[in-house]
């Protein structure tokens, strides 16, 4: 399956790594909109949130796990952060293996300014 992100979790493509369980990964964004900006993902193969299934449960669970620590880990906890799933082409996603975006370290202001 030719995924950018899966490669990332195989390590054919190099990526700047701040997380990482059996189940999920998380690394700085290439184009970071802010200065925290990471990516969060599951190390499984899931298209879009609405490929999600029961059996993804505990993975996506520990995703939000993720977030939470990546937030405190990175000093942003308490000032705030957003966290963002885009779901395909309406919702403006790119990359088509399901990712939330985790974005703090300033105001990032009203999220439709
Ligand atoms: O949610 P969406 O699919 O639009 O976001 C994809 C994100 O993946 C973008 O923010 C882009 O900068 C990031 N990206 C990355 N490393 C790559 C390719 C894309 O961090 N090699």
């Amino acid at each position: 399956m030719d995924c950018l992100f899966c490669k990332i979790v195989e390590g054919t493509i190099p990526s700047t790594k701040v997380y990482e369980s059996d189940s999920v990964l998380a690394f700085r964004d290439i184009a970071p909109a802010a200065p925290v900006h990471i990516l969060i993902i599951p190390k499984k193969h899931i298209a879009t949130m609405n490929d999600v299934t029961g059996e993804d449960d505990a993975v996506m669970a520990e995703l939000f796990k993720a977030a939470r620590e990546i937030a405190k880990e990175q000093g942003i906890a308490e000032s705030g952060y957003r966290l963002i799933n885009n779901v395909n082409a309406d919702g403006g996603q790119v990359v088509y293996h399901l990712h939330v975006h985790l974005l703090g370290g300033k105001n990032v202001g009203p999220l439709l300014a």
